[in-house]
């Protein structure tokens, strides 16, 4: 198999696994337990909650385990608006994944007012239009950090600048940048973060929020008062555990790693463009995910070339997972005005640290076959080649 979908989600690193069974099989001890037994648990977990603090600039007592990034988004977006009774108005992009999106919606259906900013055609968000939009009853801007789908990666220290000129809390989905570009919480004026472990090496159905001091958000999840009474529920130690040694990790390696996944993405690149005629990379050039390639295949339909790649083994994704299972063609295809034929024709390549040059010389050579071959069925392409 050639896995080509970090994006979607990654491989748990072996050490991470290691690292979770003990907390499974020995230290399966309660962390709100007054025994030293449970003590183990609960120390395991502060350790974790230090380092992710680190690995953002931020304090320890700012860091809130959650379910993952889903959770972070709504509990973020939620939480605030529950400080607003009387509504208010939200700022937000289009491009947003849905946990982000769908969130909004179902405030809107609840009186909330938000604005989805445009964005250009490289998936970037005006800087001025978001100061435009800004009313004297908006209370939150949530903006992503990188996108998806595009790689895009957004003006996040301005939006932070924004934000703060005019008193507002600016939330930022993070679930794709964290640990994939470096940053600092504090540089970018980000108010409140949502991350996912398992986009980084570490388990499934565990993240957090930071929320910055002196930010006050309702609970999302009400119960037994764990995490400082704002997040209640028995904390996934063993997924907490392994989140902290995917977060030591990368960590560890962060300049190497992004410098290893972006060659390799430019020169997949560069192959594409030199040996497939008729193709298109979407979102921006430079101001990317160092692992995304977005690309348009022009005369070809992308769900028929992602099963022919299925059948090779190859695993890529056709805009994203939440919208590739949709007849419909993705929003952020959309919102930067691909033309329909082009969203169809669009495929998603994610490169991450476990790829080497022989797999993408590998689905090049699988990829110029393939691609020629679906384009002997295309009408369009067959004129094209007749007007030669
Ligand atoms: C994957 C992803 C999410 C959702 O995170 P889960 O941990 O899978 O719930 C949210 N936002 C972005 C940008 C993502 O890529």
């Amino acid at each position: 198999m050639i896995y080509l979908d970090h994006g979607a989600t990654t491989r748990t690193a072996p050490e991470a696994v290691t690292a979770m069974q003990e907390y499974w099989e020995k230290q399966y001890g309660n962390p709100s337990g007054v025994y030293e037994f449970a003590g183990e648990s609960k120390k395991a977990v502060e350790r974790v909650r230090e380092q992710i603090a680190e690995s953002l600039g931020a304090l320890p007592e700012e860091i809130y385990f959650t379910g993952g990034g889903t959770e972070s988004d709504n509990w973020a977006i939620k939480g605030m608006a529950a400080m607003h009774p009387e509504g208010g108005h939200i700022i937000t992009s289009q491009i947003e994944h849905h946990a982000v999106l769908h969130t909004c919606k179902f405030l809107e259906q609840r009186g909330y007012s938000v604005t989805y900013l445009d964005v250009d055609e490289r998936g970037m968000v005006s800087t001025k239009e978001l100061e435009k939009a800004i009313r004297d009853d908006t209370f939150l801007i949530s903006i992503m950090f990188a996108n998806n789908e595009i790689g895009t990666l957004q003006p996040v220290e301005e939006i932070g600048k924004i934000a703060k000129k005019h008193g507002i809390c600016f939330h930022t989905d993070a679930v794709q940048a964290y640990l994939h570009v470096p940053f600092q919480v504090n540089q970018m004026g980000i108010s409140m973060l949502s991350a996912s472990s398992h986009k980084f090496h570490g388990p499934k159905g565990v993240g957090f929020l930071y929320i910055r001091k002196g930010i006050e958000i309702e609970n999302l999840l009400h119960g037994g008062g764990q995490e400082k009474r704002k997040r209640s529920g028995t904390e996934n130690v063993p997924g907490i555990v392994g989140m902290g040694k995917a977060v030591e990790l990368k960590m560890q390696n962060l300049r190497q790693d992004i410098g290893y996944v972006k060659k390799l993405r430019n020169y997949m690149l560069e192959r594409l463009f030199r040996e497939i005629p008729y193709i298109r990379l979407n979102g921006e050039s430079q101001k990317r995910l160092p692992g995304n390639i977005n690309v348009s295949f022009q005369f070809v339909e992308g769900q028929s070339l992602l099963v022919m790649l299925d059948m090779e083994g190859i695993c890529a994704s056709a805009g994203s997972a939440c919208t590739s299972g949709d007849k419909g063609i993705s929003h952020v295809l959309s919102a930067i005005g691909l033309r329909e034929d082009l969203a169809r024709g669009t495929l998603r390549f994610t490169l991450g640290t476990d790829n080497t040059k022989e797999e993408i010389d590998e689905v090049i050579e699988h990829l110029k076959v393939m691609v020629a071959d679906l384009r002997e069925f295309s009408d369009d392409y067959q004129s094209i080649k007749v007007g030669y």
